[in-house]
């Protein structure tokens, strides 16, 4: 193992703009559910990425997609179309509710898409004052102003100008609130199936169910945001299809390229043809070599093999986790589907799970927090199941070091 000795930690400090506080070690290789950092030290990864790496790191089938496409086409923009996109789209409406797909490159501007579709589409036939589009507290859509916005924690919209009009926030899982908010003036509500960086919540069916009946009532456009929870996460391709509620529009992003940068809004044809030629778009949106690649994941992840996977490692993990709960004490209990699950501090370890997180570095553990009160694991879909018991027990090492 080379050390690199050119660049460390301190230089992010030196040339970053400080908007990130990454931790005091800098990755150079990974493979499958390993990385090792600078120093060749070993870490066993259940952060994927933050639910992005859904084959591991570097898996043989992304690297011959990526590679193949490297050197045939790499980019040409969308005044031309190209076969990745073209058949990743194709994938994508077979396996989905979906008659369309719109690319982009991140989860924000997937939703982004979608905001401005629901507008467009409600303005195009009912105009002007059915521009409100509804969401929930605490949940998290990206970081472009409008998603921010659309978003329901105002830590991450504050500060930055005249906020944006016709937006609502009502409790998440609270149907009255919605019920009390909605008007025949409601384009939109948007809501995470699992609310991922609120805390790991996943929504009951009812709600969902619920929600969907609202949004037919007044004639409102249902949107979830999977980027999070979707491609495989909760061992159903897409979460909606545990709940068996369908939305109008669906964005996707994170796993769905499994590392390299890509979004896709899905919705029906209906919906679509609301954003017409010259209304929307993105250079690098449906990138040949971005749709190689989530193609390829795709074509893996949709599988009974991957997605029954998914629900025995859920098993694995949850029932470790609920073992440790019991003997330390430290979390009160374990929420989340499929492999986005978070273990909730316990009471009197309220506001620890950072510490957690530090100490399991320290054994070569890389886990993730979603707010100051829960731990949450993100790992690979196909997560060896010799890593997650590896995992797991420098877990506890780190819970042992953190009673003590
Ligand atoms: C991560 C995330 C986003 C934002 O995705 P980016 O690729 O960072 O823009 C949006 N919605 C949800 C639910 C997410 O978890």
């Amino acid at each position: 193992m080379t050390v690199s000795a050119e660049v460390g930690r301190s230089d992010f400090d030196r040339v970053m703009v400080p908007n990130y506080a990454p931790v005091n070690m800098v990755p150079v290789r990974g493979a499958g559910s390993r990385l090792w950092d600078q120093q060749g030290r070993e870490y066993v990864d259940l952060a994927g990425g933050i639910a992005v790496n859904a084959l591991g790191h570097c898996h043989p089938a992304m690297v011959e997609a990526l590679t193949e496409q490297a050197n045939r086409l790499w980019h040409v923009s969308n005044i031309m179309t190209n076969e990745p996109a073209l058949r990743l789209a194709d994938k994508l409406v077979a396996a989905t509710f979906a008659d369309k797909v719109f690319f982009a490159n991140s989860g924000a501007e997937a939703n982004e898409a979608a905001f401005k579709l629901a507008r467009r589409w409600a303005h195009n036939q009912f105009g002007v004052d059915k521009s409100q589009i509804i969401a929930c507290s605490n949940s998290f859509h990206g970081r472009s102003l409008f998603t921010v916005s659309v978003g329901g924690q105002p830590k991450y919209s504050e500060g930055f100008g005249p906020a944006l009009g016709g937006i609502s926030h009502v409790p998440y899982q609270d149907v009255a609130a919605l019920e009390a908010a909605m008007s025949d003036q409601t384009c939109a509500v948007v809501l995470e199936p699992i609310q991922g960086e609120g805390g790991v919540i996943p929504a009951s069916d009812e709600y969902l169910r619920q929600v969907r009946a609202l949004c037919d009532k007044h004639n409102a456009l249902l949107v979830f945001d999977e980027v999070q929870s979707g491609m495989g996460r909760t061992g159903k391709l897409f979460a909606y299809m545990d709940s068996g509620v369908v939305p109008d529009i669906l964005t996707s992003a994170k796993s769905l390229g499994g590392g390299f940068p890509i979004s896709a809004m899905l919705t029906t044809a209906a919906v679509a043809e609301h954003f017409a030629v010259g209304t929307h778009g993105s250079t690098y949106g449906g990138n040949p070599l971005a749709c190689a690649v989530a193609g390829r994941v795709l074509d893996v992840v949709n599988t009974p093999e991957v997605l029954d996977g998914v629900r025995h490692r859920h098993q694995l993990i949850v029932s470790a986790l609920e073992k440790m709960a019991t003997e330390f004490g430290v979390f009160s209990s374990v929420r989340g589907r499929g492999l986005l699950l978070g273990a909730v501090m316990a009471e009197q370890w309220r506001g620890k799970a950072k510490d957690i997180q530090v100490l399991a570095q320290e054994e070569g553990l890389l886990v993730l927090q979603a707010g100051p009160d829960v731990v949450r694991l993100a790992p690979s879909l196909i997560i060896e199941e010799a890593d997650i018991a590896e995992g797991m027990q420098r877990l506890q090492t780190a819970l042992q070091r953190l009673v003590a």
